[in-house]
């Protein structure tokens, strides 16, 4: 290079920068940064992706329910325009429509800036028999005046020790926040290794009241903090708002591609008559049951006398040795890719006259 173009080069650069300098002035303190999921750089692979996992998440009752709303605006970022209530609708609405592209059924506990009670919106899913609850959020730090917490984060209900705990709940979590986290990309923070918690860190023994109250698997996603100096302003980007709901229409649609077992009895089984000496359930699944994965609790104490038939899927519980009188039965499988079925729990009663 003779030394003429290399002072030419130069000066390009030098004024190609001022340029970029003078340009960011402009825009003040605004920073808003974020990538393109690849299917929307290209809109044939969101095409293929959505047509892929069709199969597996058509007709199923997605439950959406967008956190606050109406009379709740809490949570609003320092600049005054990052409001969760329209922050979590905004990111809902565009999960309906990736969902009902894939031929998913979506209700929603509500579709504009209205007032829902806590308890209806649990209720409202369990009315609808969905087959998964998901609760939309924007998080806020502890402390007034922390801009600098920012982490994506996705919650289940109760903690392993504890007979609320439903493994299932948990394998959502782990499914929508690995996409979630990716899409948006932003890390699970520092108190979780993968991003999942229990919703007992936040209320100790009861966690979030529309996890407790969800009567199908559920989980509530933080998708960031809307007090963060720059997730506030990507947050009141639609743009933004539709990739993030990308990242969870994809844990989504992975999760059901997986499979979830589904225990049902082969008879009524309220009450368990005379002579019956055993209880018979048919497990479905797309993919196959860990026979060693079922646990089955008789009034949440851990009960053996089980048998289970891997060519037929059918378990037989054997009750000679339980009492006669009122008890619960909890029954939970796993299928081989880890995913773990909404127990099966039941009051029974059992009425021993054995001839
Ligand atoms: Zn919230």
């Amino acid at each position: 290079m003779t030394k003429s173009n290399y002072i030419k080069r130069n000066s390009f650069l030098i004024i190609s920068f001022l340029f970029i300098q003078l340009f960011n002035g402009c825009s003040g303190s605004r920073y808003v940064d974020y990538e393109l999921p690849k299917e929307f750089r290209n809109p044939q692979k969101k095409i293929e992706f959505i047509e892929k996992y069709t199969p597996y998440i058509k007709n199923k009752i997605i439950f959406i329910d967008p956190g606050h709303g109406g009379d709740d605006r809490r949570n609003i970022g320092f600049e005054g325009d990052a409001i969760e209530a329209d922050i979590n609708l905004n990111v809902a609405l565009a999960l309906t429509t990736f969902l009902r592209q894939a031929n998913a059924v979506v209700f929603l506990s509500r579709d504009k800036d209205k007032t829902v009670a806590l308890q209806d919106r649990s209720r409202l899913a369990d009315s609808l028999n969905a087959d998964i609850f998901i609760s939309i959020h924007h998080n806020a730090p502890g402390s007034i005046g922390d801009i600098w917490t920012n982490y994506t984060s996705t919650y289940y209900h109760a903690k392993p020790k504890y007979y609320e705990y439903n493994s299932v709940n948990h394998d959502l979590a782990k499914y929508i926040q690995r996409d979630l986290s990716y899409a948006m990309r932003n890390s699970g923070g520092p108190y979780s290794f993968d991003g999942t918690y229990s919703d007992y860190i936040i209320y100790p023994n009861d966690g979030f009241s529309v996890l407790r109250n969800s009567k199908m698997p559920a989980v509530l996603v933080e998708g960031g903090f809307t007090t963060h100096h720059y997730e506030s302003q990507r947050l009141t980007e639609l743009l933004f708002n539709r990739i993030e709901a990308w990242g969870i229409f994809k844990g989504l649609c992975r999760f059901f591609k997986a499979g979830m077992p589904i225990i049902k009895p082969v008879s009524d089984i309220d009450s368990i008559g005379i002579n019956n000496r055993e209880i018979n359930f048919i497990i479905e699944d797309s993919t196959n049951i860990i026979p060693n994965s079922i646990v089955v609790k008789f009034d949440s104490v851990k009960f053996n006398d089980y048998s289970f038939n891997a060519k037929n899927n059918l378990l037989k519980i054997d009750i000679t040795n339980i009492k006669e009188g009122e008890h619960i039965l909890k029954i939970t499988v796993a299928n081989i890719n880890g995913i773990h079925s909404f127990p099966f729990e039941r009051e029974i009663y059992i009425i021993k006259q054995y001839q």
